[in-house]
């Protein structure tokens, strides 16, 4: 979802831009307008994460995808090798993309059990030689989601965040990069997120390609060549949305709230069931099944005339999702909640 005060903003604005005369479609990146934008959103993530000086705030294109190259091209430094945990799909390809320029040391690893539950801290075996270790916080596809900051002892820890960024308080400090595609929990396809401490960049001897240095995207303020001027302003809108409604403390409690809800009637009936081990379990994505696959299509379809929408499983899985990031109002999963048990007591 995208929250709707901030569609209603774009829209006033959309033709002039506080008065300048301009569409944000207009403008060059290089104005005085359009460069207030772009601080002023920096301004507002590092608020809204209490983001320490030292680190840097990039807004880049190529979404998260191109992290998974990215990281280990500026991150290795003179190392060969870097820890990877597997959590599901999107570690996964994260790690077939760092295999392509480094030895990848699986630390931990939940495949065993098809990614159902999050790797017990005390059984990883982490490769002291490495560079980094990198992790994804929340698993969008199989609804599982870390609930603590793995401890890595110094070893700069990176995560993917793609899908819980902004869901919840986190202390920046423990991170050497985090990186994030803006389409789950921030804004517009087409514009990525990364949050990176200063002195791990610069260090990597071999020539990166120019878009792909982090550093050489540091020092011209993300505007090494034209960023996506639209989709960052939209981003800074809904991050004064999140500022307006209490910054993320606030949204950690109402995420928490709507998660544990639509939890409850899952576990609570006989008909529906969410396969992830409960200390696991995402707050933002929430796989489930139905008792009868066949009933699948029905549900979607019965979902669909009471505008409940965007309600199936991802293509690998199948099954249902539900997507619940901070856009989704709590009355959103209270219609949803509705209908599930509607559902079940003429289906099931
Ligand atoms: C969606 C997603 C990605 C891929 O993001 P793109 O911006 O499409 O490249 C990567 N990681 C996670 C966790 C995701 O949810």
């Amino acid at each position: 979802m995208f929250p709707e005060p901030v569609l209603l903003r774009a829209k006033e604005e959309f033709l002039d831009w506080q008065g300048c005369g301009l569409s944000v479609l207009a403008m060059s990146h290089r104005g005085k307008e359009f460069i207030s934008i772009a601080e002023k959103s920096e301004q507002d993530l590092r608020q809204l994460l209490a983001i320490p000086a030292n680190y840097k705030v990039l807004f880049l294109q190529g979404g998260a995808s191109s992290q998974f190259a990215m990281v280990p091209l500026n991150l290795l430094g003179q190392k060969s090798t870097a820890n990877y945990v597997c959590t599901g799909a999107w570690s996964d390809k994260a790690i077939q993309e760092a295999q392509k320029f480094c030895r990848v040391h699986i630390a931990a690893s939940s495949r065993d059990t098809g990614f159902k539950h999050i790797p017990n801290p005390h059984d990883w075996d982490i490769c002291k030689d490495a560079a980094y270790l990198h992790y994804t916080s929340n698993e969008t596809i199989g609804g599982v989601e870390f609930h603590y900051v793995p401890d890595v002892d110094g070893m700069p820890l990176i995560s993917d965040m793609s899908s819980n960024i902004l869901s919840e308080p986190i202390d920046i400090n423990q991170f050497g990069l985090i990186y994030a595609g803006a389409q789950k929990n921030m804004g517009p396809a087409g514009i990525a997120v990364v949050i990176v401490r200063e002195d791990l960049l610069g260090n990597t001897p071999s020539t990166i390609p120019t878009m792909y240095d982090l550093l050489a995207h540091a020092k011209s303020g993300s505007m090494l060549n034209t960023p996506a001027t639209y989709n960052w302003y939209l981003m800074g809108l809904v991050f004064e949305w999140l500022i307006d409604r209490g910054g993320v403390e606030a949204l950690e409690v109402s995420n928490k709230r709507k998660a544990e809800k639509l939890y409850r009637v899952i576990d609570d009936s006989g008909f529906y069931t969410n396969p992830v081990d409960p200390s696991g379990r995402s707050r933002m994505n929430i796989p489930f099944l139905l008792a009868e696959t066949s009933l699948e299509k029905t549900f979607l379809s019965e979902a669909t005339k009471e505008n409940l929408v965007a309600l199936e499983g991802h293509r690998s899985v199948g099954g249902m999702r539900a997507s619940i990031y901070n856009a989704m109002p709590e009355e959103g999963v209270d219609a949803l909640i509705g209908f599930m048990i509607e559902f079940e007591r003429c289906y099931g």
